[in-house]
């Protein structure tokens, strides 16, 4: 079987050309897939029933329902999706009053091996599929629904499990479906792709999409960004910022550097001056984030003071600077502790 979920229009048209419809079909079923949310075949009334059954020969919508939902004490709700092979994956609902962020996984685990994270931890098992990406989207919008109807998930931040750019295809393809027209039509500014600095696809990625785009940066000193990032050691911060350079963020697109505060490892005003020498004159905003303990890691976060100490200095060097609020850390569903390890 194959799935719908997944397919550009122009497949679908492809699709529906091979099963005999006519040409305006693959509108109609666009339409089901991509923004009634139908979840069978049979549901497209709009179809010839001959025409639904002789899909259905070949074809699924292709829905996964998630498997478990847990709660936490600030409202986070973490999800667990069952893939093909029994893959595991985790995704993130994070509520802002009447605000939704989707935090949204592309791998299940990573090979990134950053020295902090726990998803790195579990190591990498398979990227996911479009159709499992979106299936994560259209899903938890429902659910969103459920809990609310007035609530709809407002923000996707490519935040989750695994690294994006080393899924570039599949992550691609998503995000060509989320935004276009015939698709789940959301502003490309409503979605924010995070890496860890992949270079060989961020040219790619940069060039054919146009969402806001977060780069984990933690370290502007090489030398000690790569004890925490394996990845500056293949493709070095100070080239990817090179290419970033390339690029015009003064318009609508958004460039952010996420930075983890840890206590006595990256705070320093050496730290402050590598920062401000990296990203000179590059419209940028820095997002620092509080770190979430993770078990099988050394790593402790700097406090709220020294956090908000930190940033002061990084104003005062003229840069936009954010602190992240953290939540759902109860749950491990906050910022780098998503793994489908058991932890209890
Ligand atoms: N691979 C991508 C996407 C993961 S995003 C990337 O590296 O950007 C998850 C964000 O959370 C990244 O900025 C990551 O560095 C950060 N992170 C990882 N572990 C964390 C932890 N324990 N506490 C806080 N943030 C963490």
């Amino acid at each position: 079987m194959q799935v719908l979920l997944g397919q550009t229009s122009e497949q679908i048209t492809t699709i529906a050309k091979q099963t005999g419809a006519p040409s305006f079909t693959a509108k109609q079923i666009c339409e089901w897939i991509y923004k009634k949310g139908a979840t069978d075949i049979m549901q497209m009334s709009n179809l010839p029933l001959k025409l639904r059954e002789k899909l259905a020969e070949s074809y699924t919508v292709g829905r996964t329902l998630y498997s478990k939902e847990v709660i936490s004490a600030d409202g986070t709700r973490k999800y667990l999706f069952e893939y093909s092979g029994g893959v595991l994956v985790e995704a993130v609902l994070i509520f802002d009053g009447n605000r939704v962020t989707l935090c949204i996984s592309t791998q299940a685990g990573c090979k990134m091996n950053c020295a902090f994270c726990a998803t790195g931890k579990m190591g990498f098992v398979r990227n996911l599929y479009a159709n499992e990406i979106l299936n994560i989207y259209s899903e938890l919008n429902n659910r969103c629904r459920e809990i609310n109807s007035l609530l709809k998930i407002d923000n996707i931040v490519f935040m989750g499990m695994g690294e994006p750019l080393d899924n570039y295809q599949e992550v691609k393809t998503s995000l060509d479906i989320l935004t276009a027209r015939w698709g789940y039509a959301l502003s490309p500014h409503r979605i924010t792709v995070s890496t860890c600095g992949f270079l060989p696809k961020m040219k790619e990625f940069l060039d054919n999409t146009q969402t806001d785009v977060a780069v984990s940066l933690h370290n502007a000193i090489p030398s000690e960004r790569k004890d925490i990032m394996p990845i500056e050691k293949a493709f070095p911060i100070e080239k990817v910022v090179e290419l970033l350079r390339q690029y015009d963020w003064k318009k609508q697109r958004r460039l952010t550097f996420e930075y983890i505060v840890f206590n006595n490892l990256n705070d320093t005003a050496r730290h402050i001056n590598a920062i401000a020498r990296l990203l000179n004159g590059l419209p940028c905003r820095i997002n620092l984030i509080p770190f979430n303990t993770v078990p099988e890691t050394l790593f402790v976060g700097a406090d709220k003071d020294s956090m908000q100490q930190f940033a002061a200095k990084l104003k005062s060097k003229g840069f936009n600077t954010t602190i992240r609020q953290s939540k759902g850390a109860d749950i491990s569903a906050a910022c780098g502790l998503l793994s489908t390890k058991e932890r209890n």
